[in-house]
């Protein structure tokens, strides 16, 4: 066939179809890399603390403003994880910084697991909602993080477009969107395993540009292992 609609729903179904087969676990997640989870959320958690108005990031009165931009300062009341999987960011993450996080996710079982993974505080989440991030419209005004980790490569590039432009809508005042995922040193590299993409730097960029957000601060996680894809996280809104 090899028509472009066709493809379409093939990139998707088969996506679908590989997260199905893969264990509920941190490792499941992170393609066996498990062991990186810490460092991961301690990168995000240095880089999230730069935009949120907490108490331990107070600073002196001279400089007034944590912020990169000197913009308000971000709100902590409620979080949304983007392609969340078993919650393993709300947990560590999302959930010690905001009073209640929601978690979107295309696969099902992922979600039933994070009820059990996040334990106690699954009484601060307030939905789970089983979607593809390509159907999934978030709350207008509702949010004042939206995360999105490793897995903007599952949807083509306007899905991600018009995405981000939802999101964008979903922000509360100050809100912030963060993308963190994998970039490719050049061009567009497919991995038909997940059937997934990996974007270059430019290329990712040029798709926030084209959803209308702003890249306000931007950086490299440190400390990943050589062999993997430079993994870079931009806070947009
Ligand atoms: N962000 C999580 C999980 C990463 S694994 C973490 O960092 O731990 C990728 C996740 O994306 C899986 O849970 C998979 O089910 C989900 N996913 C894949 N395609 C998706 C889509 N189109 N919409 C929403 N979620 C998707």
């Amino acid at each position: 066939m090899g028509d472009i609609a066709h493809d379409e729903v093939s990139f998707y179904s088969n996506a679908e179809d590989y997260w199905k087969e893969v264990p509920a676990t941190v490792d499941g997640m992170l393609g066996g890399y498990g062991s990186i989870s810490i460092i991961d959320i301690n990168g995000s958690k240095d880089f999230l603390r730069k935009f949120l108005g907490v108490k331990h990031f107070k600073m002196s009165s001279s400089s007034g403003s944590n912020n990169t931009e000197g913009e308000g300062k971000t709100g902590t009341r409620c979080a949304l994880d983007c392609g969340a999987g078993i919650g393993r960011i709300t947990k560590r993450l999302l959930l010690p910084l905001f009073s209640t996080v929601d978690l979107v996710d295309v696969t099902q079982e992922f979600l039933d697991k994070a009820k059990i993974h996040l334990g106690e505080d699954s009484k601060r989440v307030g939905n789970y909602f089983c979607s593809g991030l390509q159907d999934f419209a978030p709350e207008n005004g509702h949010y004042d993080v939206i995360w999105i980790q490793w897995v903007i490569g599952h949807l083509t590039d306007e899905h991600l477009v018009k995405f981000l432009q939802r999101c964008q809508k979903a922000l509360r005042p100050n809100g912030l969107i963060v993308i963190k995922d994998n970039v490719s040193y050049e061009g567009v590299v497919p991995d038909e395993v997940d059937s997934s993409i990996c974007r270059d730097l430019a290329i990712v960029r040029s798709l926030v540009a084209k959803a209308g957000l702003r890249i306000i601060h931007e950086e490299q996680q440190m400390n990943f292992p050589k062999e993997i894809y430079q993994v870079h996280t931009l806070a947009l809104r």
